[in-house]
Formats: structure tokens, C-alpha cells, sequence
């Protein structure tokens, strides 16, 4: 007997099936411990739905995907910085906004004089807002910490994040974003501190599950790159890098060598660096929100990715300063109306491509017998309407790992609790350590947040 089925739906399974987006119209799917256990026609059901499920959920026509899955986010940060926004109108570069203490590092002062508690809360609201658009995997990135304390506090409330929401999050740490400006004249330091100080903290409190490096002129050489990468290897950490965004210094290509899952951005990629990956089986992750803010005009190499037949996956690439957009189905609007993506080959971007992006590609990206649950139900007539709308667009509801996580009814349960969680989390006498463990706030937690403690654990990296 399955635990819940799903009729009257039709699915994009984005699995090897001939139909585009793999759809099978006038479906039906069925769950049991939080797994895939039957898809297919409706017709096809092995018996009357009521004698094969505990639940039967007759809907009414809506289109289900795999859940989303956003493989590139800086979630966790203090602060914004729309004055950068209106000096780059002004004609001022990037880069020159760095050179003068803004950019990655107003964002750091900002990072670092918030405390667990301001960070925990504007990223609760933050994964809420991704789990209306669909979101059920995504990953976030540290780098606005930069120092021992302010690292490790953003990985912990990623860390948090990860335990109390009913989402799986992998977490990566970015130390690598930029030189803090107390190492500004010491840089060597800096790359020495975060191979032998810094990471083997993160490793031992099992913090992230992989180690990232903005691999560029204004931020780390491929020298250095290739020093933290070694380390973070050492530690049996999984890699990623932002390579090639402004310049080409050949970034991508020692990820591959370094077996990285992920290489990202890619707009100055050349050809023998889509070869690297190709060897390497490391996924190219394309972000258009940042090409777009910074109204950047290179454009990645796709049609050589294409050609290579490398998985492209697409991000949001969520942060401050070169991409404040937080909706998935904005950047598949942006990759297809900037970079002439099929709608079919931006959503496979962000569902299968994601999962291989993050090593995750067993375990979901796509609707599969015996891969996890996890799937959001859209009030669409056809998939391409999820690329469509440039002000994205939310789902009906959302399933993980069977259970029902999100939906216009929850919405306003899970709003009504957690406001009364954050009063009672304000009003209660929590010391510092508690805040680290958490588990006096666990003790407060609303049942909804709780829930994922009791699903069974997965999102480990298996690659
Ligand atoms: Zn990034």
C-alpha cells in the first residue's frame, strides 16, 4: 500500500523520456517513505486509486515538476546596497567599487556586526520566500564573514536554516570571496589562514560540505586558487569556483582538474575549458541575475556547452551586491529572453542540472522511481509558463519527501507560527552557547519546523 497518490495531474518529470520536459499528460504519482514508489498515466494505475493509497489526492489538472533546486545562493547577509546600484547608473565599475571598500566588503561590515539571532531572521524569511517559488534543495554560499567569528556565524545559521527547515540545504564555505581589508597587504596570509586555520574548523564542525574561491583579477589568483582547492581537497571537502565572470584566467579549467562538481558564471570560458569539464564531469552553472545587473555583455559560451553536451544548470546566484534576485523562475526568464534558452532546457537548468550541481542528481532533480519526493504542484497550462512570467511565480503547494511543506493553507498556519516563534524566541532567555547548539530554540521551534528532524536525513554529498 503506497502512502499518497496523486491523480489528475500532469507531470514534467524532466527524466529521459521522449516528450518534451519527459511529460506525461493525465498522470498520476505515488509516494511511499518519502520516496517515488509508481508514476505514470492514470490509466495505467495497477487498481482503483482508494485500494492503492493511504491518501488519495484527486486534483484538478495542475501541472507537477520536480521541486526546484537553486545551486548558487550568498543567502546568508546583512544589509543591501542600493547606493552601489545608483554610482554603477553613474558609470562606476565593480571593480572600482571595491577598490573603494564597497562592494563584497560593505557587505562583510554589514555581515559582521549582525548578530546570529538578525541573520537567522531575515534568512527565515528569505528560504520562505523560495520555498513559495517551488524551491525544495538550495545551497548557500558564506564570504561576507571573512574572519574566524563571522565565518563560522553564517555557516551556523545556514547550519540552523538547514535543521529547521523542511528544505535540504548544503552549505559551502566562501572565505575565498575577497581579501579582507585587514589582510589588504597580506594577502599570502589570508589564503594560508583559510587553508590551515580556518577550514579545518569548518571540517571538523561539519559546517559546509564544500569549499568555493572567486577565482578572478580582483579577488584570488589561480595560484591561490589552486592552494585553497588543495587543502580544502585534503579535507575531503567538495569544490566549486566562480571562474570567468569578468576575465579569463583559466579557473575553470583547474576545477575540473580538481574533479570540482561546479564550475560558475563562465562568461569568458574558452573552448579547451568546456573540454576540461567535459572530462572532469563538472556541471557549468550560468547566472544570468549577475550578467543582467551588471549589465554585463559577454555572454557564456553556450553553444560550445551545448556542443560538449556539459550539463548547464542556472542559479540565482542571490546577494547583495550583483544579483538581488531571489526568484528561480525570474532567472529562467532571464536565460532565455537574454541567452535564448528553450524554456525546456532553463527548467531542466534548475532542476536536474541543480542536483548534479550539488551531487545530488541520485537523490532528486527529476521525477524518477526511487528518487526522494520531492515536487511542486503549478496552477500552469504548460511548463513553458514557469520561464514566462518575469516576476516569478509561486507554486500551489509543495511536497518533500512525501510530506506537504507548503501551500496557500499551510502559508497562512506557518505565518501565523512563526511570528509567534520569533516572539517567544525574542522574549526567552537564551545564553550564547544555547545559540550556537540551538537547542533551547529547538525546544521553541513550531511543529512545522521541527518536522524535518523526524524525516529521515539525506542531502549528503555523494559524489
Ligand atoms: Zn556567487
Amino acid at each position: 500500500m503506497w502512502d499518497k497518490l496523486w491523480t489528475r495531474v500532469h507531470l514534467a518529470t524532466l527524466a529521459p523520456i521522449n516528450t518534451p520536459y519527459g511529460a506525461i499528460h493525465d498522470g498520476a504519482i505515488a509516494v511511499k517513505n518519502g520516496k517515488i514508489v509508481w508514476l505514470g498515466r492514470e490509466v495505467d494505475l495497477p487498481g482503483p486509486p482508494r485500494g492503492l493509497a493511504h491518501h488519495v489526492f484527486e486534483m484538478k489538472g495542475e501541472w507537477i515538476t520536480p521541486g526546484l533546486i537553486d545551486c548558487h545562493t550568498h543567502l546568508v547577509f546583512a544589509g543591501q546596497r542600493a547606493d552601489e546600484f545608483a554610482r554603477k547608473l553613474q558609470g562606476e565599475s565593480y571593480a572600482s567599487i571595491l577598490a573603494s571598500g564597497g562592494g563584497i566588503l560593505s557587505s562583510v561590515r554589514a555581515t559582521r556586526s549582525s548578530s546570529f539571532e538578525e541573520l537567522l531572521e531575515c534568512s527565515s524569511q528569505r528560504i520562505r520566500f523560495a520555498m513559495r517559488q517551488g524551491v525544495t534543495t538550495l545551497e548557500i554560499k558564506s564570504g561576507y564573514g571573512l574572519d574566524m567569528e563571522s565565518e563560522l556565524k553564517i555557516l551556523r545559521v545556514a547550519k540552523e536554516l538547514k535543521e529547521n527547515f523542511p528544505i535540504s540545504i548544503q552549505t559551502t564555505c566562501l572565505a575565498a570571496h575577497v581579501i579582507p581589508s585587514e589582510f589588504q597587504h597580506r594577502r599570502t596570509e589570508y589564503v594560508a589562514w583559510i587553508c590551515n586555520e580556518l577550514l579545518p574548523v569548518v571540517k571538523k564542525e561539519e559546517l559546509a560540505e564544500a569549499v568555493d574561491v572567486f577565482c578572478e583579477n580582483i579577488a584570488f589568483s589561480l595560484e591561490e586558487t589552486k592552494m585553497i582547492f588543495q587543502a580544502a581537497k585534503d579535507l575531503s571537502f567538495e569544490l566549486k569556483i566562480h571562474a570567468e565572470q569578468l576575465s579569463w584566467l583559466g579557473g575553470s579549467s583547474l576545477a575540473a582538474r580538481y574533479g570540482a562538481l561546479s564550475a560558475d558564471h563562465l562568461e569568458y570560458m574558452r573552448e579547451s575549458d568546456v573540454l576540461a569539464l567535459k572530462e572532469s564531469g563538472t556541471v557549468a552553472v550560468l547566472l544570468p541575475g549577475a550578467f543582467y545587473f551588471l549589465s554585463e555583455i559577454q555572454i557564456p559560451p553556450i553553444e560550445l556547452l551545448r556542443k560538449h553536451h556539459i550539463p548547464i544548470a542556472l542559479a540565482t546566484d542571490f546577494n547583495p551586491g550583483t544579483s538581488p534576485i531571489h526568484s528561480l523562475s525570474t532567472i529562467m526568464n532571464l536565460a532565455c529572453v537574454l541567452w535564448r534558452f528553450t524554456p525546456e532546457e532553463a527548467l531542466r537548468s534548475v532542476t536536474l542540472h541543480a542536483a548534479q550541481a550539488l551531487g545530488l542528481e541520485k537523490e532528486c532533480g527529476s521525477l524518477e522511481i526511487g528518487k526522494n519526493a520531492d515536487f511542486a504542484f503549478w496552477k500552469i497550462e504548460s511548463p513553458a509558463e514557469l520561464a514566462y512570467y518575469l516576476h516569478g511565480r509561486s507554486c500551489q503547494r509543495l511536497v518533500k519527501r512525501g510530506e506537504e511543506v507548503m501551500s496557500d493553507e499551510l502559508q497562512k498556519n506557518m505565518v501565523a507560527q512563526e511570528k509567534d516563534f520569533w516572539s517567544r524566541w525574542n522574549s526567552s532567555n537564551v545564553d550564547e552557547e544555547d545559540c550556537r547548539t540551538s537547542t533551547s530554540r529547538r525546544a521553541h521551534a513550531p511543529s512545522w519546523l521541527r518536522a524535518k528532524r523526524e524525516a529521515p536525513r539525506g542531502g549528503k554529498l555523494s559524489k
